[in-house]
């Protein structure tokens, strides 16, 4: 596992984890989130640096659940958007054809200035 991902270490009430910019830090496990997609089972976390102040969001292995689980931080379950299996599974992905018909379409709304 890349360390960017991964709290190196817990205290009670303190995550140990590693911003981007500044490094290794210490995050109060108040300010932790694990959110777990309910189809995917996918775990990430997020947190934002006391030093900085800016959001960080890094995968969380089984690992690192436990850990973050352990130190009391909060849990939020999400769902990807119905929409997704609403998808009709005939219908091909968006390619630059698609996307070339679709600006001229959006260039021909009238807009304010017209
Ligand atoms: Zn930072």
């Amino acid at each position: 596992m890349r360390r960017g991902n991964r709290p190196f270490g817990m205290l009670r009430g303190v995550v140990r984890a590693f911003c981007p910019d500044c490094g290794d830090i210490e995050v109060r496990s108040d300010d932790v989130t694990l959110r777990r997609c309910v189809e995917t089972r996918h775990h990430t976390f997020r947190f934002r640096c006391p030093v900085c102040s800016m959001w960080s969001i890094k995968d969380a292995g089984s690992g690192v659940v436990t850990l973050l689980l352990r130190a009391g931080v909060h849990v939020e379950h999400w769902n990807l958007p119905l929409e997704l299996r609403e998808r009709p599974e005939h219908d091909r992905p968006i390619d630059h054809a698609y996307q070339d018909r679709y600006y001229a379409v959006v260039a021909q709304l009238p807009t304010l200035d017209r």
